[in-house]
């Protein structure tokens, strides 16, 4: 992409609306614009982001063997009536009436939804486990929307939902999305800890949030220090292996780590105090297990091998991808701006020319661009003609992972400089050079 013939309003000074840094950044770097409260455009740096998160996603969760699919935003009120929550939901759903006057709403989950689908064409045990999934806008007519993307009332969730004969396989289910979440958000180079948490609304009696450590966070969090240790890396995993995904799970979840709402003081107590740590979060998925709440009262059951109708074992599997922008911001920036962690960045690498218009500089900046798309990646070449130290600013704000600067003074003795966002270490290398080391 050329900047000159991008859109990417990049704002000089600092909105004043936005109390947190990752809101102001976003804002900064052109990357959302506010259309109502809570409610956001995703401008073409923003919606890139967003894209490479999803993609993510949906990777990691088909290599878990759920299976996409894609249900609506508006939902009829009566499905929500056969379950119970269409009252209990309270003020965050957004309830519509349409011109026959049929209760609607924007959805705000839909294990609901889903239930009916799932009972309108599944009989049998031999049909299961099952696990659907999709990545949708929800709704949640939120009391405060703040932060940005962080709090909106329209949102980004992939939510997935599985259906098991027994408890035992649920919870199998569960185990695997708790292994494939901690891949998933470490490919976005977050570190997001399970915790014990509350399962709210959702209703039911496991269930894990998913956090990111940042001072802006909403959620108050106690843990054993040593859980920041673990990393996931690079493992080969069977998602169908239920021993393996067990002691992952273990693994990951032994160690003391809860939110305030299941936060028990006696059992910290009992943590080295040296590794006691409180600290805040950001939630950014959670995983739930609720054995029939919804199959129960919606009449969702398969034919048992015994011939008998029995109600399917269900859980729901909620990541924020929306929400995950701003989270991986707040995790990764400095006081110049945004540091994207490789796997999520807009743009792979920036090119800056420090002499529009000059004939070598242009040619070079050129050559470079069309030898990192062929690498199959994607350069930002700033092709204005600003200032050094404005281009420089701009690329600082933005975080791209790299920066290739391009000048007439350089290209005499044959060199472009390559600059890391992450660490600002710069070096002179030839312009293959470079490339090769972006790559
Ligand atoms: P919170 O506690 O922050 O209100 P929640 O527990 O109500 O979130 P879930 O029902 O667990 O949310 O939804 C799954 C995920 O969707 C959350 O873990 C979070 O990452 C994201 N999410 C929930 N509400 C919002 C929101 N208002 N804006 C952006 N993302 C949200
Ligand atoms: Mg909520
Ligand atoms: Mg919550
Ligand atoms: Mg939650």
């Amino acid at each position: 992409m050329r900047l000159t013939r991008y859109f990417m309003p990049v704002l000089r000074e600092n909105p004043a609306e936005a109390q947190i840094v990752s809101h102001r950044l976003m804002l900064r770097a052109g990357m959302i614009k506010q259309n109502a409260a809570g409610i956001y455009s995703w401008l073409p740096m923003g919606f890139r982001v967003l894209r490479r998160i999803e993609a993510i996603v949906h990777e990691e969760q088909q290599r878990a063997g759920h299976i996409p699919m894609l249900m609506p935003t508006v939902q009829p009120a009566d499905l929500w009536r056969e379950s119970g929550r269409y009252d209990a939901y309270g003020p965050e759903m957004l309830r519509i009436r349409d011109r026959q006057d049929r209760d609607m709403l924007y959805g705000p989950t839909n294990e609901e939804m889903i239930t009916d689908i799932f009972r309108s064409h599944v009989g049998s045990y031999r049909d299961l486990p099952l696990t659907l999934y999709h990545i949708q806008w929800k709704f949640r007519d939120e009391m405060r929307p703040r932060f940005g993307v962080m709090r909106g009332r329209e949102f980004y969730m992939k939510d997935g939902y599985n259906f098991d004969l027994t408890r035992e396989d649920a919870l199998h289910a569960y185990n695997r999305h708790l292994v494939s979440y901690l891949r998933t958000y470490e490919r976005m180079g977050l570190k997001a800890i399970p915790m014990r948490a509350d399962s709210g609304p959702i209703g039911g009696d496991d269930t894990h949030e998913f956090l990111v450590l940042a001072e802006t966070g909403e959620s108050e969090v106690f843990y054993d220090s040593a859980v920041t240790d673990l990393t996931f890396g690079d493992r080969d995993i069977d998602y169908d292996d239920v021993t393996q995904c067990q002691s992952i799970l273990e693994e990951f979840t032994n160690l003391y780590a809860r939110t305030d709402e299941t936060h028990d003081a006696a059992i910290f107590e009992g943590v080295p105090e040296e590794r006691r740590r409180t600290a805040r979060g950001i939630e950014v998925g959670q995983i739930f297990y609720f054995g029939t709440k919804y199959s129960e009262p919606m009449g969702a059951t398969v034919q048992g091998p015994d011939g008998k109708p029995v109600p399917v074992h269900m859980g729901s599997h909620g990541i924020g991808v929306s929400r995950l922008v701003g989270a991986i911001i707040e995790a990764s920036h400095d006081d110049r701006g945004i540091i994207w962690p490789e796997g999520v960045t807009p743009f792979h690498c920036g090119i800056v020319n420090l002499k529009q218009g000059d004939s070598d500089a242009d040619a070079a900046c050129e050559a470079l661009y069309a030898a990192l798309t062929a690498e199959g990646l994607d350069p930002l070449y700033d092709d204005r003609d600003e200032r050094a130290g404005g281009k420089f600013a701009t690329m600082d704000l933005i975080g791209l992972p790299w920066r290739i600067t391009v000048g007439p003074r350089g290209l005499k003795n044959g060199v472009v400089e390559l600059t890391s966002r992450r660490t600002g270490e710069s070096e002179e290398l030839t312009p293959e050079e470079a490339v090769k080391k972006v790559v």
